[in-house]
């Protein structure tokens, strides 16, 4: 054991003692060598006063490892592929998440594109990737970041929520967690906490959080969007997809998060979960290489976007709850228009007999389905993306 003077101290203790010794840690910042509870505080210091790059010293799977990044501080003109320190878990050990940088030869807008805050969404990590791979630094003006695999406990188990420990086996949605807090009761909660102060928040002149749907729950290829604000508008209906969902969603999402910290930004649905849907995958490619050239980042002419697709424009998503147990048949597909009193599905029991009819409330398009067959009370069957008069609180959905 030594006789390091991070004994006794939890990471609370730590951060405090940091904001209360500034310019102490500030000063050792400089002439600090073997790694200490110091090093640590002075890294905690610097990320959140903005002051840059910190590198932990160690490297993995020949990566060098952050605990803050500012991507002004990495070579121009060239790719960079880190690993960030995330959130400390009770082996000692850390979750990295992996950091990929394009940065351009030339300035221009920062970008963040982030993808696997739920860890059954494979496609929305191929989108991001493809984007990355496509991007060359030497003709690019401004940088562009990505940061694939957030919620790392929930991709290891290909499961939506993270395994929290503390308080038992507890599972946590990471996307009711942002923008998070550095001494949460939760990992979950500090690793948004750490990744939003240090890595994502401070690079980001806008950012683009990409999902799909969840376990099974199919969706089609929509973007959710705050289309009140123009600069938001703009950049969604640069995308060739099938639906707009226009609406503020809950608080505690990761790109409500970067809006609320004066941030442009929004959530990208790519399908299916646990597959990668790679015709679907192409159009937000196509959507985010276009948001690129719109900021000035690439060159080069648009391709196709939401007027050449037609994309159908809701602001509410009328839900379909399965009343009984048992088999469910679906009379209509995604993206099918729906009428109001329209069949849209049935439910056999057991027996085989036909125990409940579902039909929609509002005429609309289908924007998402239960794949798994059977179904009990109470699941969702059946999204439907309407236009409605704007609620006057928050709508909750259930999932
Ligand atoms: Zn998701």
């Amino acid at each position: 054991m030594s006789d390091n003077p991070r004994e006794g101290l939890d990471r609370r203790d730590f951060i405090i003692a940091s904001i209360a010794t500034v310019g102490a840690t500030a000063a050792l910042a400089v002439s600090a060598g073997a790694a200490n509870a110091q090093d640590k505080a002075a890294a905690s210091t610097a990320a959140a006063s903005g002051q840059g790059t910190v590198y932990t010293g160690d490297v993995i799977q020949g990566k060098k490892v952050v605990s803050a990044l500012d991507v002004n501080d990495l070579e121009p003109g060239q790719k960079h592929l880190l690993y960030f320190q995330g959130v400390e878990m009770p082996t000692g050990q850390h979750w990295y998440v992996s950091v990929t940088v394009a940065k351009g030869a030339k300035p221009g807008k920062r970008v963040v594109l982030v993808s696997g805050v739920h860890g059954d969404e494979m496609s929305s990590i191929h989108t991001v990737q493809t984007v990355m791979n496509q991007l060359d630094p030497a003709q690019m003006s401004g940088t562009v970041m990505a940061v694939t695999d957030v919620a790392r406990p929930a991709l290891e188990g290909m499961q939506r929520r993270w395994p929290n420990s503390g308080r038992g086996n507890d599972l946590t949605d990471m996307n009711r967690e942002w923008p998070g807090n550095e001494n949460g009761v939760t990992a979950a909660s500090r690793h948004a906490g750490l990744l939003f102060n240090r890595l994502l928040r401070p690079n980001a002149d806008f950012a683009i959080d990409f999902h799909t749907g969840t376990t099974g729950f199919d969706v089609t290829a929509f973007n959710i969007a705050s289309m009140d604000v123009p600069e938001i508008k703009a950049m969604v209906e640069l995308y060739p997809v099938g639906q707009i969902f226009d609406n503020h969603t809950y608080p505690g999402v990761l790109h409500n998060a970067f809006i609320d910290a004066g941030i442009p930004s929004f959530c990208a649905e790519i399908g299916a979960a646990r597959v990668l849907d790679l015709e679907m995958i192409s159009l937000f490619v196509e959507g985010t290489m276009n948001v690129l050239k719109h900021h000035g980042v690439l060159a080069g002419p648009m391709g196709r976007t939401g007027k050449d697709s037609g994309v159908f424009t809701g602001n509410s998503a009328f839900p379909i709850l399965a009343s009984a147990g048992g088999l469910v048949e679906y009379l209509v597909k995604l993206n099918d228009k729906v009428e109001a009193g329209q069949k849209v599905a049935i439910q056999r029991d057991s027996f085989g007999e036909v125990v409940a009819e579902y039909t929609s409330g509002v005429a609309g398009e289908m924007t998402g389905k239960r794949s798994d067959a059977t179904s009990e009370p109470g699941n969702p069957l059946v999204f439907i993306l309407f236009h409605k008069a704007p609620p006057e609180g928050g709508e909750t959905y259930p999932e």
